[in-house]
C-alpha cells in the first residue's frame, strides 16, 4: 500500500533527526519511493517556538494503518520526543496524512489526516512528489487543494 507520512521538526538537530527518521521508516515501514524537499515553516497553532523543517514521504508499506501508526510512535519514541504541548515543540513529528484511498475514523487515528487540507507546509511537499494523490473525502487532489488554499490566502 502507498502511504504518505508527513515529518517535522522544531528541537535539537532538525535536519538530522528527520535524516535517521526516514532511515528508520526505511528500515521499519518500507520502501520510500520520494521525499520531498525539507522546508523551513513558522509554528502552527502554539507559535512561541521555533521554526520546523517539514516534508513528506512517500512510502510502499505493508503495515495496517493501525499498526504504521505504532511504528511511527516508536521511531518519534526513540528519536526523543516529548510531548509537554499540542502542537509544541517536538524532536520529530511522523504524522499519516494518506494510506492508499482509505478513510478511517478511529478515536485516536484519524487517516487521511483531520487537518492536512488547511496546511501548506503538509500540502506543498506532498504536491511536489505526489501531486495527484485524491484525497478521498473531498474527491480533490493534492494539487488542487493545495492551489485552493494558497489561492485563498491571497
Ligand atoms: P496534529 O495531528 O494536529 O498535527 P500533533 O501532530 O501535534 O497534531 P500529536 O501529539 O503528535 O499531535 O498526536 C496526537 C495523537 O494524534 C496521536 O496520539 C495519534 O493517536 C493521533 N492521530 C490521529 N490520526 C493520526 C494520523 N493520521 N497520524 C498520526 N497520528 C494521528
Ligand atoms: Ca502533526
Ligand atoms: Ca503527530
Amino acid at each position: 500500500m502507498k502511504a504518505i507520512v508527513a515529518f517535522g521538526s522544531n528541537m535539537g538537530q532538525r535536519q538530522e533527526t528527520i535524516e535517521d527518521a526516514l532511515k528508520m521508516m526505511e528500515e521499519r515501514v518500507g520502501r520510500i519511493l520520494a521525499v520531498s524537499e525539507v522546508i523551513e515553516t513558522e509554528p502552527y497553532g502554539y507559535t512561541e517556538q521555533d521554526n520546523f523543517l517539514n516534508g513528506a514521504a512517500l512510502l510502499d508499506t505493508e503495515l495496517s494503518p493501525r499498526r504504521l501508526l505504532e511504528v511511527l510512535q516508536g521511531i518519534e519514541a526513540e528519536l526523543g520526543r516529548v510531548r509537554l504541548i499540542h502542537w509544541g515543540p517536538r524532536t520529530i513529528d511522523l504524522d499519516i496524512i494518506f494510506y492508499g484511498d482509505e478513510i478511517i475514523d478511529e478515536e485516536d487515528l484519524h487517516i487521511p489526516h483531520a487537518d492536512f487540507a488547511q496546511r501548506t507546509f503538509v500540502l506543498g511537499p506532498i504536491c511536489e512528489i505526489a501531486p495527484d494523490t485524491v484525497d478521498p473525502r473531498s474527491g480533490k487532489t493534492v494539487r488542487r487543494l493545495y492551489e485552493e488554499l494558497i489561492g485563498g490566502e491571497q
